[in-house]
C-alpha cells in the first residue's frame, strides 16, 4: 500500500501576503482547503525561488523524486522496522485562479504538517538523539541506500508527528548516477552521509555501506544544500522548519489577505 497523505480536495485559500517559511528551493505560503475532504483543514502552497515557477520542468522533477520517495517509505513500512508508520506528503500542482494576483501561476499544493522539525540533511547532518523517530529516520536513510543496491539515498527527512505515525515531507534523494535535482550531490554526498552517520537501533548490521575513506567532502549544514550550476555546494541555514514552528501561532491571527488556488484539470499525481 502507499503510505501517502494527499491533498483529497480540489479548492484552497492561499495567503500570499505574506511567506509562511522558506526553504533553499522554494518559498512557502499557508492556505486552507475551501472544497472536497481536507475543507477547513491548513494547507502549504509551495514556490521555487527565482522566477523559475513556469518552468514544467522543475514541477516533474519534484514529483518524480516525491513518487521515488514514496516507494521507498512503502517499502521500509513493509519491512516493518518500526510498529507504527511513516507517510509521505504527496502534492499536486494547482493553478492560482483568474483574478488572484499570482493568476495562472502554479504551486505545488500538499497538507500542512504541524510541529515541524528536521532529523538529517543532505549534506550529513542529523539529530543527534538516538532514540524513537529521530533514530528511525536515520535508519529510513541507510535503509534506502541498502534497498536500491547503494544507488539511491533518501534523506534531507523532515516533518510531523501524529498519532497515528509520522508524516515526511519535501525529502531529498541523492543518487549514484547524480539524476534527482539540485539537492542531489552524488557520490560525494551519499559518502558524507555515511562518514557522520552511526548505525542506531533500527538499522540493520547487515544493510550496505559504502568503504568510507577519508573525509566528508560536504560541509555539513542543518539546511538542504544546493549544486549551483557550475558544479560548487550551496549550503543553506535552517530557514525552513524553524520558520514554520515560529509562524504558527500568529498565522491566523488577522484576516488574510486571499488568493485562490484551484487543481489543475489535468492536474499530474
Ligand atoms: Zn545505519
Amino acid at each position: 500500500m502507499a503510505y501517502s497523505r494527499t491533498n483529497n480536495s480540489t479548492r484552497a485559500t492561499i495567503d500570499t501576503s505574506q511567506l509562511f517559511g522558506s526553504g533553499t528551493f522554494k518559498y512557502v505560503y499557508a492556505g486552507k482547503y475551501t472544497v472536497g475532504a481536507r475543507k477547513g483543514q491548513d494547507c502549504v502552497a509551495k514556490e521555487f525561488k527565482s522566477g523559475c515557477v513556469v518552468e514544467d520542468h522543475y514541477f516533474d522533477e519534484e514529483l518524480n523524486i516525491c513518487a521515488k520517495a514514496q516507494q521507498i517509505i512503502d517499502e521500509f513500512n513493509d519491512a516493518e522496522i518500526m510498529n507504527q508508520p511513516i507517510y509521505l506528503n504527496t502534492p499536486t500542482i494547482w493553478t492560482y485562479e483568474p483574478g488572484s494576483s499570482k493568476s495562472g501561476q502554479k504551486t505545488l499544493i500538499e497538507p500542512m504538517i504541524l510541529n515541524f522539525e528536521k532529523f538529517n540533511s543532505n549534506s550529513g547532518w542529523s539529530l543527534t538523539d538516538s532514540t524513537g523517530w529521530a533514530a528511525a529516520m536515520q535508519s529510513l536513510s541507510h535503509f534506502s541506500y541498502d534497498n536500491s543496491g547503494g544507488r539511491l539515498l533518501l534523506c534531507d527527512l523532515q516533518g510531523g508527528r501524529y498519532n497515528d505515525g509520522y508524516v515526511l515531507s519535501d525529502p531529498v534523494i541523492m543518487s549514484k548516477a547524480h539524476s534527482c535535482g539540485p539537492a542531489d550531490l552524488g557520490m560525494d554526498g551519499i559518502m558524507s552521509f555515511f562518514q557522520r552517520h552511526r548505525c542506531d537501533a533500527f538499522c540493520n548490521r547487515s544493510w550496505m555501506k559504502p568503504p568510507v575513506l577519508g573525509k566528508a567532502k560536504i560541509p555539513m549544514h542543518q539546511g538542504t544544500t544546493m549544486e549551483a550550476a557550475d558544479g560548487s555546494q550551496i549550503g543553506q541555514g535552517f530557514e525552513s522548519a524553524f520558520g514554520f514552528v515560529d509562524l504558527l501561532n500568529g498565522m491566523y491571527r488577522d484576516e488574510p489577505s486571499s488568493d485562490f488556488a484551484t487543481k489543475l484539470e489535468n492536474s499530474r499525481g
